[in-house]
């Protein structure tokens, strides 16, 4: 979740996520002065939708309505009205606001039966080495580790837009602090949800932005980039709460009959696209 305090000029940015994504202000919410009121507004130019949370400091002013909790900017639009102040025309009065922001949707729903298709080839096997919130970089987020060599074929496990792409790292290391040196490709799905696919190799990112994509679509070669103690892929679905962002745990077909959560230590092996 990234902070902006619009007062006097100032604002600053934080981020929490476990791999952190692009550095620069995703949403930009301002200020423009109306007749009678001071509307706030947001451009959002990413791909993806993006969540708002505004806090307002008002003196002497009102917001033509309540502002909800949280407040949900489409993908690409400029101009989207957040809330208007009404300015009182007897006394005097002053605002200023602050707003978070996060990737995605909070109003994104997932159902937990959806199921998931393994991302690698039919007839191709890899172990789990990491599970759902495991005990070790996993605590308390539902990823999951497999181990591949670096250039294996990465396949979609469900459908979606193409909305997110790093692959100009060559580096990484069993540090945190390599952590932002992670390759990835994000795939928003239907849902609101989105899946990350990260460590990717050295350019290595075989879609581009905006491409809608199959499950079982090759969409990228693994690699070993950032945080990683070793070549693997790490997979993890995502959505956007009223604050922050949750992981979940995701089933997967793991046989033309079976589909469950996956068990670490366990050796799955790609099966046919469905
Ligand atoms: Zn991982």
């Amino acid at each position: 979740m990234r902070v902006c305090s619009i007062l006097i000029g100032l604002f600053f940015l934080s981020n929490s996520f476990t791999f952190s994504f692009a550095q620069e202000k995703e949403i930009n919410v301002y200020d423009i002065k109306e007749d009678g009121r001071i509307g706030l507004y947001a451009d959002n130019d990413k791909p993806y939708p993006q969540t708002v949370t505004l806090t307002l400091k008002l003196v002497g002013l009102r917001p033509s309505k309540e502002v909800p909790e949280f407040i949900v900017i489409p993908a690409k639009s400029k101009e989207f009205r957040l809330t208007s102040l009404i300015i009182p025309y007897n006394r005097g009065w002053k605002y200023s606001f602050s707003y978070t922001y996060r990737f995605g949707d909070a109003n994104a729903t997932h159902d937990p039966n959806q199921v998931y298709q393994l991302p690698f080839e039919e007839g191709t096997s890899y172990r789990l080495t990491q599970g759902y919130n495991s005990t070790r970089s996993h605590q308390g987020d539902n990823a999951l580790d497999f181990t591949m060599e670096e250039g294996t074929t990465v396949l979609a496990a469900r459908a979606g837009e193409v909305v997110r792409i790093k692959e100009d790292s060559n580096q990484g290391c069993s540090n945190i602090r390599c952590s932002k040196m992670a390759n990835y490709v994000t795939i928003l799905h239907s849902d609101g949800t989105y899946a990350d696919y990260v460590h990717l190799q050295f350019q290595g990112v075989t879609v581009a932005l905006g491409d809608m994509v199959e499950v079982g679509d090759p969409i990228a070669l693994s690699g070993n980039t950032g945080w990683s103690t070793g070549p693997h892929l790490h997979f993890v679905v995502r959505k956007a709460e009223s604050r922050g962002e949750i992981s979940l745990p995701t089933i997967f077909r793991i046989a033309a009959d079976r589909a469950e959560l996956l068990t670490e230590g366990t050796v799955y092996t790609g099966i046919k696209k469905p």
